[in-house]
């Protein structure tokens, strides 16, 4: 039976499906792990310390800095803003973004904007529990990939936890049916199966030099991290000048982006990969994936992936029977 849901333009808002039970561990291990293991292990993990990162934002130009800090076992990606509010890197905490350029969650008066690709990195380490304080609302675009933030907390090492990970298995069929023919689908996996994720996108319309292009990949955490997280978000220079008339993309650059003019990539230094728009579009939707708040044991495909139809898919599988945690 393949269940599925479709999206409602008025529906602004992501229901609490799943509220994630917040216990705090006391009895974290010190033992230091491998980042380069094939998939999951059962333990939860953070960081060995914490680390900084500093840049500008993508959206408001702004300078931000962030810091990264280890976590109690159970508690999760937390998000303090400058006012000391804790915002749980959690599905039911996005907030509606009319644009839909970046993933933005809220509570309790304060949003954090553009928190995508530092959870796709979390989700490529296999971090489960981190803080992260920020002195303004929006993160530091670095790059415009993941791969920044996956080299320096790395380079901090992880720590395996006491605690066992949880895992968001798929156990039935979902599919979800976005605006302008997007879709994304999750599958069931056997036991003995490995997830996969495919993406495929489709820019003839608006970027012909991007086209259509499709990724098929292991959902593992070395794979992840060697095969989409240095990739760049991508754009038409047009449309960055349309954007940064409603304050939208005015930290945008060919430092932090790969910036288009009709089929001509401005970067002088080309693109990392062929496929780097794809790849980058896999890269967001592990990101917001992982605001499931907990590894998704499955088969996931998607076309044509946006920050909306991933958060709308993913709030809309959160409430179906087609999953187990
Ligand atoms: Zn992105």
């Amino acid at each position: 039976m393949l269940n599925t849901a479709s999206s409602a333009a008025e529906n602004q808002g992501f229901a609490p499906a799943l509220m994630r039970a917040v216990s705090r561990g006391t009895s974290d291990s010190t033992q230091l792990v491998s980042p380069e293991q094939r998939g999951y292990d059962l333990q939860q993990r953070t960081l060995a310390r914490a680390v900084e990162f500093s840049g500008i934002s993508v959206h408001s130009g702004l300078a931000a800095r962030i810091f990264v800090a280890p976590a109690a076992a159970d508690s999760g990606i937390v998000f303090i803003t400058a006012r000391h509010v804790r915002i749980s890197a959690y599905v039911a905490h996005i907030c509606f973004d009319p644009a839909g350029l970046c993933t933005v969650i809220g509570a309790g008066g304060d949003t954090v904007s553009t928190v995508e690709h530092l959870m796709a990195a979390f989700a490529a380490c296999g971090i489960d529990n981190a803080e992260v304080t920020l002195e303004g609302a929006e993160l530091p675009i670095l790059d415009g990939s993941a791969q920044p933030f996956i080299d320096k907390m790395l380079d901090a090492g992880l720590v395996a936890q006491q605690q066992q990970r949880r895992f968001l298995r798929i156990t039935r069929p979902f599919s979800y049916q976005g605006l302008d023919g997007q879709w994304v689908r999750f599958d069931p996996i056997r036991a003995d199966e490995e997830g996969t994720l495919a993406v495929k996108i489709d820019f003839t319309a608006m970027i012909p030099a991007i086209g259509v292009q499709s990724l098929n990949m292991p959902i593992q955490l070395g794979a992840l991290r060697s095969e989409i997280m240095h990739c760049r978000t991508f754009g038409l220079e047009a449309k960055r000048q349309e954007y940064q008339a409603y304050g939208r993309g005015l930290g945008a650059s060919c430092a932090n982006a790969v910036l288009y003019d009709g089929d001509r990539v401005l970067n002088k230094d080309g693109l990392r990969c062929d496929d780097e728009s794809v790849r980058h579009k896999a890269l967001d939707l592990i990101g917001d994936l992982f605001l499931a708040g907990w590894p998704l044991l499955g088969h996931i495909s998607a076309f044509k992936p946006g920050h909306r139809t991933n958060a709308e898919a993913l709030a809309a599988l959160l409430e179906s029977d087609c999953y187990t945690l």
